[in-house]
């Protein structure tokens, strides 16, 4: 498997000069198999716009596009509306809220809402591809030998640890976590030996004491969840919108200190798995 980072912000879209090597869009992924093809995404940040237009300068089609989600909050769902194969009456698209207890009522009602009127030209019945709207009170779900399972963690209204493995190579994608005081064991056992772990690392320890109850994790504990699972990789993501280049690069030699196998993320960056 290829993933990839169309989208490596957290909270909100920055596009000033000094945010251009991390990258400015909002939290999207791509995941390419390389033995049929195919590709998945999870989330729909404002990444998504990208990757869209990147399937079709590439003359990729495929019949049905699979978008797993995280959670629902802005910052991922707010590149949807702009996600060129959803104006494809040739396509379909299976969107997934994969994981038991999940607060939301009906996903459907979550994109048509995000879509009405007073918010945007384009109603999502308008749009032009088939959708399917999946939410199986389920765990684990296997679609054509990818074996996807997620489960809840600590954020506010809920966000889903997903764990993705494919003959015999699995990542586990964590992200809008917020461990309490220790770490989140069954997080842990969940990504246990996991070849790419990737983590949120919104903060610093210091920012983090400031903003408990936002949701998030410290650079330190993204280093802490890879070396309890241990994970052969980590790749830290959902830079805060006020973290600049200069800041992160500082940021990410402290952490190669620490964890050998780690980089942040950078927007178009591929990590094979
Ligand atoms: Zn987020
Ligand atoms: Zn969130």
């Amino acid at each position: 498997m290829k993933v990839k980072f169309y989208g490596t912000r957290g909270s909100l879209p920055v596009c000033e000069p000094g945010f251009q090597e991390f990258g400015g869009n909002t939290t999207c992924l791509q995941i390419r198999f390389e033995d049929t093809g195919r590709i998945g995404i999870i989330d729909a940040g404002t990444g998504i716009r990208k990757l869209g237009r990147d399937l079709k300068a590439a003359g990729h089609f495929q019949e049905e596009i699979v978008i797993g989600f995280s959670h629902f909050h802005w910052d991922h769902i707010q590149g949807f509306p702009f996600f060129g194969p959803a104006f494809d009456n040739n396509q379909r698209l299976r969107l997934i809220a994969l994981g038991k207890g999940r607060e939301i009522s009906n996903l459907q009602d979550i994109f048509t809402f995000q879509m009405q009127g007073a918010f945007f030209p384009v109603q999502l019945d308008n749009m032009g591809a088939e959708m399917i709207f999946f939410q199986p009170n389920l765990n684990t779900y296997e679609l054509r030998g990818t074996k996807t399972s997620a489960i809840r963690h600590n954020h506010p209204g809920g966000a889903y640890t997903y764990r993705v493995e494919r003959y015999g190579k699995t990542f586990a994608f964590c992200t809008d976590i917020e461990h309490g005081k220790g770490i989140d064991q069954n997080v842990v056992d969940f990504c246990k030996g996991v070849d790419l772990l990737i983590h949120d690392a919104q903060f610093t320890k210091e920012e983090l004491e400031k903003k408990r109850g936002w949701g998030h994790s410290s650079y330190d504990q993204a280093i802490q969840v890879a070396e309890m699972c241990g994970a052969k990789q980590l790749v830290m993501t959902h830079h805060d919108p006020d973290h600049d280049d200069v800041f992160l690069k500082k940021i990410e030699k402290y952490c190669q200190d620490r964890f050998k196998d780690c980089v942040l993320a950078r927007e178009g960056m591929e990590v094979q798995v």
